[in-house]
């Protein structure tokens, strides 16, 4: 099945007898003993969640997959799955919230170094006898940088450690990690998954069903932090337009980085899509598209950023992103006073109003 076939076919479907065409949601927390799915309790699995991960393991080409109740849960599990002492290799520029769960929940259990992943010199100088696990985010957040995927699973492979791929801004639409070496790959749902700003949470998709999975399993199942099936539901019920979405997603976020890049008040553009992105090839070569999310710098600092985002009619000044309404953001003010993101940096979340409408308001913010 091709991508669009298998969104539409493997979610949220019914094989039941009364026909409906679309699978009901299944709100029992329980199930009588025997039952022929095998279902026990919901925690443990219920026929949403069931459907949500057959679909997301077929987009990411995996073997199984693992539904949490956030990205943050997902992401997290990866870290509690590891034996303890674990060293782990990530990325100077990524999701914060994954930032703060790996320096301030793992405080004393593992030790991680965070390097620019897009130099494989400096990715190797990193490695440490007891690095278990490699974390790779690309595109970045908020900085858009690329990691060479291959690159680190080479360097993994020859570690003994893991790969994991936070690929929320790509989606499977335009990158599938395991096919680039990956052992693992995560994704916040409440992004481009859920797609319309009202679900929160978050996937594991994995190569094979090896032991770490089993961890992780037992993490999922064991910990809790799981999906709800009214969630599974529209989860499954969104993921089926995801492909068309983020076609829209990305040509409005081609032409919006195309604009800002041609307009004098705009300092700098971050788009991997962009052949001035300093890792354009590699994003070309691994991507089939390039997302979503544009961000850029403005001149004057932070108080003409914030005056920008004050005068914008159809970008909303709110955090999150892949929603099919457009988001901007200052993204230091939300990041706190640790962090290394430009404070003139907005990230916008290019929604699927018409591109004419959106460049038009940037037009008249940016005046
Ligand atoms: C939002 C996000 C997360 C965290 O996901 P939540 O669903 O908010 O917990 C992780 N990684 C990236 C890249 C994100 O954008």
């Amino acid at each position: 099945m091709k991508f669009e076939t298998l969104t539409i076919h493997l979610s949220n479907g019914t094989h039941e007898s009364h026909g409906a065409v679309v699978q009901p949601i299944t709100l029992s927390t329980t199930f009588e003993h025997g039952n022929e799915a095998g279902m026990l309790y919901s925690r443990a699995n219920n026929p949403n969640r069931h459907s949500l991960e057959q679909v997301l393991a077929a987009m990411e080409k995996g073997e199984d997959a693992a539904a949490f109740s956030s990205g943050n849960a997902a992401g997290t599990a990866v870290y509690q799955a590891l034996a303890p002492g674990s060293h782990i290799v990530a990325p100077d520029d990524m999701y914060h919230g994954l930032h703060n769960s790996m320096v301030q929940l793992f405080a004393g259990i593992h030790e991680v170094t965070f390097v620019d992943m897009s130099d494989i010199e400096a990715v190797k100088n990193a490695i440490r006898p007891n690095t278990a696990l490699f974390w790779v985010e690309s595109p970045s957040n908020p900085l858009l940088k690329i990691t060479d995927i291959r690159q680190i699973s080479a360097l993994a492979k020859a570690q003994g450690a893991i790969l994991a791929c936070d690929s929320t801004f790509a989606t499977p639409v335009f990158q599938n990690p395991i096919e680039l070496g990956a052992d693992l790959v995560m994704h916040s749902s409440t992004k481009y998954f859920g797609g319309h700003s009202d679900i929160l949470g978050g996937a594991l998709v994995t190569a094979k069903k090896d032991a770490f999975w089993e961890k992780i399993r037992n993490v999922q199942r064991i910990g809790g932090a799981v999906p709800s099936p009214t969630d599974c539901y529209y989860l499954t019920r969104s993921i089926r337009t995801l492909a068309y979405r983020m076609k829209g997603h990305a040509s409005n976020a081609k032409a919006l980085a195309e604009f800002l890049v041609s307009h004098e008040q705009v300092e700098k553009v971050y788009y991997p899509g962009l052949a001035s992105h300093p890792n354009h090839a590699v994003a070309a070569k691994q991507m089939h598209g390039f997302g979503g999310m544009v961000s850029f710098t403005v001149k004057g600092g932070a108080a003409a950023a914030d005056l920008l985002v004050s005068k914008l009619r159809f970008f909303a000044n709110a955090t999150s992103l892949g929603g099919v309404e457009s988001l901007i953001e200052r993204r230091a003010a939300v990041e706190g006073p640790n962090t290394t993101t430009p404070e003139n940096l907005l990230r916008v979340s290019v929604g699927l109003e018409h591109i004419d409408d959106l460049i038009e308001d940037m037009n008249q913010a940016l005046g």
